[in-house]
């Protein structure tokens, strides 16, 4: 099958020549036929590259004429084969043993031929039947060949064609190259396979073969076989065209904007339908990665797009799509005016007759007239919708390609949207009137506490609270509500607990005390250090985000060194070092990520001395070791609220490395401290950090922080008696309210209270269960993707088919849009959750708060399935 590479070009030729004469000779009715004829001889004898143009033309037939289309459909699954005695030379050679050796059966008939490879149907010998991918002989030959001509061909043009160079020519030459030749790799093919594999586990539509990993070689690839209806064949499918083509649309975004590694031929050979309607995904010769700061610049773009804001959309795109920026800056306001006329043109005025090709076009046009280009990043990416916006069109002829884009984008955004306003604002005006009244009169002199328009977690549908008893809560309008906030984490004993009542009562009758020696702050100091085996001394603060500054400043100060590590989607309070790739934004590779700020106003010097790891990746611990000079401490949530489970291999691998190399090991258990075991997560793990940061259940409710610690760390801030030594060697710490009377005698309450009654943490972890159990039938019975992790009172829920692993990519998946809305929905059904937040049960929630709790959920996850919140 090799053939010579010019001979590519030659039969182009040949064919151009006989179409020109077919073209003066036949009928009119004829020739397109013809045409077609003739084109598909044309590309299948030129070869495999010219043979993925065609496919890609057959998805066009906005482009090319419908019997051009309807031909070159053949190239997608039936294009030319190897014959059996070739097909099995290969299988023995790539197997080095004899067919029967592996295979019970072996089809020799090809189920599917595309441009690079075939497909075969087998059985192997333990039964299972796969699907076995052959590189077809000679065809990396001659791509190769080909390519090496083309190269030579653009590396002259480049010399003597300035457009050519001005459009960096080589170099996106270069990367095509990589991706034509790594079709015909399996083994490059295989991983990529596995990757997406792995990001699709557990969705409800799609599904990928699974590798059969021992079968795999450079030029064969075994998989799974998966049966199903052709692509071109979708009319045999149960479910309507125009649903098909949402999922379809919703699988490509998923798999660019959250997963970043998508399937790079999404055309109709490549797809496969199961008869209620899954999508199968086959062949991944060609894929599209993005990086995560990629991933954001594409999905910040569209979103202001989705919102119609021309102007940052164009910054947007500039900044994050567009090489040779600098050409365009000198004529900005002119390019802007141009830019934002055409996204308007696009995204609002023709929105419903969405044309991607005519809107890279147009864009294209622009930065061509300004000396700049697309990066080869969204070049690919543009050929990914193309390639799924004709499948689409061909599935549903009448989509409104960018209305459904929109409502994709859309679940990004913490935001609520028009629609989704819409839906609560009539209900809410009803059942909290006195509450949304509040809710405009604080708009007017408050800004930013925790609960009403906070940046990132905004609350549409505030409640304001009269009263707070137990496991419930009451609205100034007197609507009763489950409450499953906690206080975002204080109040583990329930609201208005007789034990704090009663010592904050006892503690105002005897006069507010801070500043000044009180009792109480011995005994909550006392209690702290005896709940924890790994702490002798402690000292008290404010809040959590106090305890993790002062914890790192007593670190830096020991260690007199400034490096912190910290993990990748941990939140350690809202200092610029604790908010450090805590949500949202992340940067780097997954495995090797990059510090980035968690807010505007971050000190950028804090993050540069920020390293960040992945919780769980033990062998990026080695880091710790090879910096350890630098570091003066490592701080880690042990056990994340967003997984709500502990990794005890890793932890104990950073304990060990902590230990070999002298950095303090800081637990961040703000959250964990007294909420899932007295003594916090690290008796449960049994490891012993160097110091413990505390806040939340430690003031029973007022405001608190704490760190306890190994006697030598914490006395870093205390007094040498010489001010000298104290400026060299000492640290500060202090605050006006810290160690105050009244949350001293409230926090010393409910630890005694906690301390004496260790059965409640057994009792809160069967209720957690028991939701747990009841929220996971629900989702399921609605066939809604959902993970929730619960664990002794916490809940982490998240709307995706994504099990916790890596957090931003649980993140990624996160369907924000939906977890606000739950929220809603569960207020209207007398539940009370914070928006896109961990829920917490208290022990005070009785069994028929559960059961509310239950049933309200089972509720809201079916009005929101009615409403549409999930693409079906
Ligand atoms: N650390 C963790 C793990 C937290 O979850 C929080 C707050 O949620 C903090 C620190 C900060 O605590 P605070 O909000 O009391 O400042």
């Amino acid at each position: 099958m090799t053939r010579n590479p010019f001979t590519s070009a030659g039969t182009i030729l040949g064919h151009a020549f006989g179409y020109g004469v077919s073209r003066l000779r036949s009928p009119r009715e004829s020739l397109r036929a013809e045409e077609a004829e003739r084109l598909l001889d044309c590309l299948v004898e030129a070869g495999p590259i010219y043979m993925k143009l065609g496919q890609l033309l057959a998805t066009r037939s906005d482009l090319v004429p419908v019997e051009w289309a309807d031909k070159l459909r053949t190239l997608q699954d039936d294009a030319p084969h190897m014959d059996a005695a070739t097909t099995r030379a290969v299988v023995t050679r790539e197997l080095r043993a004899p067919m029967n050796s592996v295979f019970r059966e072996f089809d020799l008939a090809p189920v599917a031929s595309g441009s690079v490879a075939q497909v075969h149907r087998a059985r192997l010998l333990d039964g299972q039947e796969v699907a076995v991918k052959l590189v077809k002989e000679g065809v990396a030959e001659h791509i190769d060949q080909n390519l090496r001509l083309m190269g030579r061909g653009i590396r002259l043009a480049d010399k003597v064609l300035p457009v050519v160079a001005e459009s960096d020519g080589i170099r996106r030459f270069a990367e095509v190259s990589a991706l034509f030749r790594s079709q015909a790799d399996m083994l490059q093919e295989a991983v990529r396979q596995k990757a997406v594999y792995r990001n699709f586990g557990g969705h409800p539509y799609v599904r990928v073969p699974r590798v059969v990993p021992d079968l795999v070689t450079p030029r064969m690839l075994t998989m799974e076989f998966m049966e199903g209806i052709r692509g071109n064949s979708a009319h045999e499918v149960r479910l309507p065209g125009a649903q098909l083509a949402r999922r379809l649309q919703d699988t490509i975004y998923t798999m660019l904007y959250m997963h970043g590694l998508s399937h790079g031929d999404p055309h109709p050979g490549n797809i496969l339908f199961s008869q209620d309607g899954a999508l199968i995904l086959l062949d991944y010769g060609i894929t599209v990665e993005l990086t995560e700061d990629e991933k954001w610049g594409l999905s910040s773009f569209y979103y202001a797009c989705t919102r119609k804001e021309w102007d940052i959309a164009v910054d947007r795109f500039t900044a994050h799509f567009v090489t040779g920026a600098e050409n365009l800056r000198a004529r900005w306001e002119e390019y802007r005016g141009e830019l934002v006329a055409t996204l308007e043109r696009h995204f609002d005025t023709l929105s419903n007759r969405w044309s991607t090709i005519s809107y890279f076009r147009d864009v294209r046009d622009i930065l061509h007239r300004y000396g700049a280009r697309y990066t080869t990043s969204f070049t690919k990416v543009e050929l990914v919708f193309l390639s799924c916006e004709g499948f689409a069109t061909q599935l549903d002829p009448e989509i409104n390609i960018w209305d459904n884009a929109r409502k994709f984008t859309d679940r990004f955004s913490p935001y609520m949207s028009k629609a989704v306003r819409e839906r609560f604002d009539l209900q809410f005006r009803k059942q909290i009137p006195g509450s949304l009244d509040m809710r405009d009169r604080a708009d007017k002199s408050l800004v930013a506490p925790t609960h009403i328009h906070r940046y990132f977690f905004p609350s549409t549908y505030p409640i304001f609270v009269k009263d707070a008893l137990a496991g419930r809560i009451r609205d100034v309008d007197g609507n009763e509500y489950v409450d499953l906030s906690g206080g975002y984490g204080p109040h583990i004993l329930g609201y208005s607990h007789p034990v704090v009542n009663e010592a904050i009562t006892s503690g105002v009758a005897s006069g507010l005390v801070n500043g000044i020696g009180n009792q109480p702050e011995i005994e909550l100091a006392e209690l702290l250090v005896d709940a924890f085996p790994s702490a002798d001394k402690a000292l008290l603060c404010n809040s959590g985000t106090e305890s993790v500054l002062l914890a790192i400043r007593l670190c830096r100060a020991y260690r007199k060194r400034r490096t912190v590590v910290k993990f990748e989607g941990h939140y350690h309070g809202f200092s610029d070092q604790g908010m450090v790739s805590s949500w949202f934004r992340f940067t780097g590779d997954k495995h090797a990520p990059q510090p980035i700020a968690g807010t505007l106003g971050s000190d950028p010097n804090v993050v540069q001395n920020t390293v960040v790891l992945q919780y769980g990746d033990i062998a990026a611990l080695e880091q710790l070791r090879e910096r350890a000079d630098e570091l003066a401490c490592v701080i880690c949530e042990p056990m994340p609220s967003s997984t709500t489970t502990f990794d005890l291999d890793f932890l104990t691998a950073l304990r060990a490395v902590c230990t070999d190399t002298g950095v303090p090991l800081v637990f961040d258990e703000v959250v964990t401290g007294f909420r899932v075991a007295y003594g916090g997560a690290q008796t449960l793990a049994g490891i012993e950090p160097d110091l413990t940061c505390l806040g939340k259940v430690i003031g029973g409710g007022l405001p608190c922080g704490a760190v306890a610690g190994r006697a030598e760390l914490i006395e870093t801030c205390r007094s040498s008696e010489d001010p000298f030594r104290d400026y060299e060697q000492k640290a500060f710490a202090g605050g006006t309210l810290s160690g105050n009377s009244l949350t001293c005698r409230a926090g010393t309450a409910v630890l005694t209270h906690l301390r004496e009654n260790q059965h409640l943490y057994e009792e809160l972890d069967a209720k957690t269960q028991w939701l747990r159990r009841e929220f996971v039938e629900s989702t399921g019975k609605h066939g809604i993707s959902c993970r929730i992790n619960a664990q002794r009172s916490i809940f982490s829920l998240n709307f995706s088919h994504r099990s916790a692993g890596i957090y931003r990519e649980r993140m990624a998946g996160s369907n924000f849009k939906a977890t606000i809305a739950l929220a809603y929905y569960m207020r209207q059904h007398g539940v009370y959750m914070p928006e896109l937040h961990s829920f917490l049960l208290s022990v005070a929630h009785t069994d028929e708060d559960l059961a509310a709790t239950s049933k309200a959920f089972d509720l809201s996850v079916a009005d929101m399935a009615n409403d549409g919140f999930f693409v079906t």
